[in-house]
């Protein structure tokens, strides 16, 4: 039993208060809390005929939500967005039950999830197509842009609301319905946004069948994978999701969104604010159990202040409180399960063969119940050896030296993954030539790799996919674009000054 009381009976509190009914307990998916093990639910899971009804359905509410005009359907995602705030607590509740965040973290994640339907809100009278200049005199030449149709999310469990509601929130004003397939480890935030997602619904008038949650594993987000009737499968988690369902969904040429794995790398330069570095560097590196996308995994540091740099980041860590995350003054909540530490063992272990030296951390601690807990570790490393080039999800920080800038770049371009980077300087050239050079979807100076704002497009290169979601011109990818030639003259003149005739 956890000391915070029957983790059970606290989901199932905050599932009703978010207008969800209880969860089931007599069903074949087990969920558990990582926080002590314990079992919040037994679900039934999503069978391969739900899914076929379900995409059925979604389609269905498509052919209404299309003709919809666009603002109206940012009525439905900004009641929505007053749900989420109106929940706020209870959403961050199930967050840190399923997922361990501490609850300023799983605050901080609901809140995202309001911003990015005030975003997309906004984003409901803006989306905008060009006119181009036509080479033919009496004609207009424009791009118009129209829903698409279904959307498959398919979530990890580490943010296990925020990515739902960046790709929903968009979908719903761009006319797609949403089919989610939550992660299996946190589907109860899922019905719990699916609740308020649909009393929404019901609140402004919209069309039944707009929003479904399928509650499975990998099996199920295969079925939606290779189901033409999904337009777009907007799939997050590791690399090797993502080999899996990339080649499924182009072999039926549909589209995918691809948000995977991240190994991101910080340059520390010679003239770098060390204070600030380092409270950056600790919140990014041992925030969230290094359990984020964004997570930092490799430091980069000049030889010139490599040394006073780890010095004081293992000094900071002496001070993070590890444990369950609902105590006063945690700082470090669980990992999310046994397998999760076993990764973390063995990169550790090969880190050392490698001539790694561990500075800190790496060691589990013992809190009551089966959850696991441990220390954020920090491990000097003589090179950027292959296990430095792989995401060990977990809290691991790989220090490496460099002298001069270009073996710095080079260094930090080396990983097969490309999602979030960062360099810490007061030179103001050598912050542009990273920004340049840093081969990230995501490049920032003077903060970490983590905790990006929704205004902007968020994803990454090479391994990490190239998807972008959330801010900016993403809302495209939920869009398709049609090219539109209008005459107005008496005239038929062909393109390029072809003759016919
Ligand atoms: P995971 O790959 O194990 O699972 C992610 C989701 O994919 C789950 O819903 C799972 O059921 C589903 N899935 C797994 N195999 C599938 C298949 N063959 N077909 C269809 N669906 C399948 O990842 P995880 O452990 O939940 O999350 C951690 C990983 O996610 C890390 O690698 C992390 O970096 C990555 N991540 C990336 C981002 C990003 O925005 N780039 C954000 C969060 C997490």
């Amino acid at each position: 039993m956890n000391p915070t009381g029957n983790l059970h009976d606290r989901a199932a509190a905050a599932l009703r208060r978010c207008g969800a009914s209880a969860p089931a307990l007599d069903g074949a998916h087990t969920v558990t809390s990582p926080i002590d093990g314990s079992e919040l639910a037994r679900l039934h899971p999503a069978r391969a005929a739900d899914v076929d009804a379900t995409v059925a359905a979604a389609s269905a509410a498509f052919g209404h939500w299309r003709q919809v005009p666009a603002p109206m359907r940012g009525r439905l995602v900004r009641r929505l967005g007053d749900l989420l705030g109106e929940h706020k607590s209870d959403l961050a509740e199930l967050v840190t039950l399923e997922a361990g965040k501490i609850p300023s973290e799983a605050l901080g994640e609901v809140q995202e999830m309001i911003d990015i339907c005030e975003f997309a809100v906004g984003l409901s009278r803006q989306l905008y197509g060009r006119t181009m200049p036509s080479e033919r005199p009496g004609h207009r030449l424009m791009e118009t842009w129209h829903p698409l149709g279904v959307v498959a999310v398919i979530s990890a469990f580490n943010f296990p609301v925020a990515v739902w509601s960046w790709n929903t929130a968009i979908a719903l004003v761009c006319g797609d319905p949403v089919v989610w397939k939550p992660s299996e480890k946190t589907p109860l935030t899922a019905l719990a946004c699916h609740a308020l997602l649909e009393r929404a619904a019901g609140d402004v008038g919209a069309p039944a069948g707009l929003h479904h949650v399928l509650v499975g594993d990998a099996a199920v987000g295969e079925a939606l994978v290779d189901d033409p009737r999904v337009a777009l499968v907007s799939a997050t988690g590791s690399i090797r999701m993502g080999r899996i369902v990339a080649p499924r969904v182009a072999a039926r040429f549909g589209r995918c969104l691809l948000e995977l794995g991240g190994n991101n790398g910080a340059i520390v330069g010679p003239s770098a604010d060390l204070d600030l570095a380092v409270r950056a560097v600790v919140f990014a590196a041992a925030g969230t159990a290094g359990q984020r996308c964004t997570t930092l995994r490799r430091l980069i540091a000049h030889r010139s202040v490599v040394d006073e740099l780890t010095e004081r980041i293992a000094k900071a860590y002496s001070g993070l409180r590890v444990g369950d995350p609902f105590d006063d003054g945690v700082l470090v909540g669980p990992l999310i399960d046994g397998r999760a530490h076993a990764a973390m063992r063995t990169a550790l272990e090969r880190a050392e063969l490698d001539g790694g030296i561990l500075v800190t951390g790496g060691d589990a601690v013992e809190v009551p119940g089966d959850g696991v807990y441990v220390r954020p570790a920090v491990v000097r490393m003589p090179a950027q050896t292959d296990v430095v080039r792989e995401e060990t999800f977990a809290p691991i920080l790989y220090v490496l030296t460099y002298d001069g800038f270009d073996e710095a770049i080079a260094l930090h371009n080396g990983v097969p993954q490309g999602l979030s980077s960062s360099i810490f300087t007061t030179d103001q050239r050598e912050a542009e030539r990273f920004l340049a050079a840093s081969d990230c979807g995501i490049a920032n100076v003077n903060i970490g790799t983590s905790g990006a704002e929704i205004g902007g497009a968020f994803g990454g290169e090479k391994e990490t996919g190239g998807g972008r979601e959330s801010g900016s011109d993403s809302w495209k990818a939920y869009m398709r674009r049609a090219t539109n030639t209008i005459n107005y003259s008496d005239d038929l003149p062909l393109a390029q000054g072809v003759e016919f005739g």
